[in-house]
């Protein structure tokens, strides 16, 4: 453990546009924001290829180049922006102690904590290997049902995001094949029943993904079977999408926070980013199932870093509320 402990007025955790965006704000408001960018740097929108829902880029953009591009805005204001993981927090007094790669520790007036949450997979050699070369495997149907249009595609998945999905997804693409691993949906009664009724959404159930196939760069079909029989076979597809949950990375926040169930980080107020603590505030995925989109969580990082102006202002009288945050 190191013995020198660093003081901070603001520590942002996580480096997608929710972390991003909240550093640019907390940076013009003079915070003189630390930001930790985590395992992925960069966040989901790096795993993902062209982002062409986020408005200002009327050409699209790709995810990884639109992260570069938001790490740059927030270093032109001076963010202070490094490597390393939040091993463990203490969030227990009025300081709130943070611990990186469980050696150093730093002491932070306030806490945005914009770590995001991260899409399951099935964790197939064939399901990732076409993940990674951006080649038809996806895990976000709004983000790249687009590039599927007039095609045939595969969805994982019976919850309500899997549903919620395929529905979209059938109104792009020509065909849209459900895999169902048991004889019944989990999704409400509503969702499942608007899947049902979707004419070219075919489900399969009691059916799980034995490989996806590929000529090498993308994906051309998916072969099946059926857990019952064991019985196979290939469903011709170009897109293959997996929507089996999103899991958020929360984990080192559980003794200190309000969590949900799933483990996101509850909104203290509803309408704010306070969570349950004084002074700590959460953008972005980490409290959101519902939108997960790049910019609602850009909206939020906006929200986290200006709750935390007015915080420092309540507790520092040396510290102004910068005007400029609300040009
Ligand atoms: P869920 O955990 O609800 O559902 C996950 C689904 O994926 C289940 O059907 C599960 O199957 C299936 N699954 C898990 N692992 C595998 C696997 N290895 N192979 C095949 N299938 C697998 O996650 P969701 O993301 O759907 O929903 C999360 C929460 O968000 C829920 O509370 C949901 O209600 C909510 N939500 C609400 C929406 C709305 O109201 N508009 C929209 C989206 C989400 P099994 O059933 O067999 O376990």
């Amino acid at each position: 453990m190191s013995d020198t402990i660093e003081k901070v007025k603001c520590l942002i955790i996580g480096s997608g546009p929710a972390g991003y965006t909240a550093a640019i704000y907390a940076s013009r408001a003079n915070m003189h924001p630390v930001l930790y960018q985590g395992e992925q740097p960069g966040g989901q929108l790096t795993t993902t290829n062209d982002v062409e829902n986020f408005p200002g880029y009327p050409e699209g953009i790709t995810g990884p180049e639109m992260m570069i591009q938001l790490q740059k805005q927030a270093e032109r204001f001076g963010t202070d922006i490094r490597h390393g993981w939040i091993t463990k927090v203490d969030f227990s007094g009025n300081i709130h102690k943070v611990w990186v790669n469980e050696e150093k520790e730093i002491h932070a007036d306030t806490v945005i904590i914009s770590t995001g949450a991260s899409a399951k997979y099935l964790n197939l050699p064939s399901e990732q290997k076409y993940l990674k070369l951006g080649g038809g495997v996806s895990a976000c149907a709004v983000c790249d049902g687009f590039f599927y249009r007039n095609q045939e595609v595969v969805i994982v998945g019976a919850g309500d995001s899997a549903c919620e999905e395929a529905h979209y997804l059938s109104k792009l693409c020509k065909k849209v094949t459900m895999l169902v691993r048991r004889d019944e949906f989990r999704a409400s009664k509503i969702m499942a029943q608007r899947v049902i009724n979707t004419e070219n959404i075919e489900i399969l159930y009691n059916t799980e993904t034995d490989e996806v196939l590929g000529d090498g760069q993308v994906v051309t079909g998916v072969r099946v079977f059926n857990n019952l029989t064991n019985e196979k076979h290939v469903i011709d597809a170009t897109g293959f999408f997996v929507a089996i949950g999103h899991k958020p990375n929360t984990d080192v926040f559980k003794d200190y926070l309000d969590l949900d169930e799933t483990g996101y980080i509850i909104n203290a107020v509803p309408g704010t980013s306070k969570t349950s603590v004084e002074g700590v505030f959460v953008s972005g995925d980490a409290a959101d199932h519902v939108y997960r989109q790049a910019i609602t969580a850009a909206g939020t990082g906006c929200m986290a870093a200006l709750d935390a102006e007015r915080y420092l202002a309540s507790k520092d009288s040396d510290f102004e509320v910068a005007t400029s945050t609300y040009n």
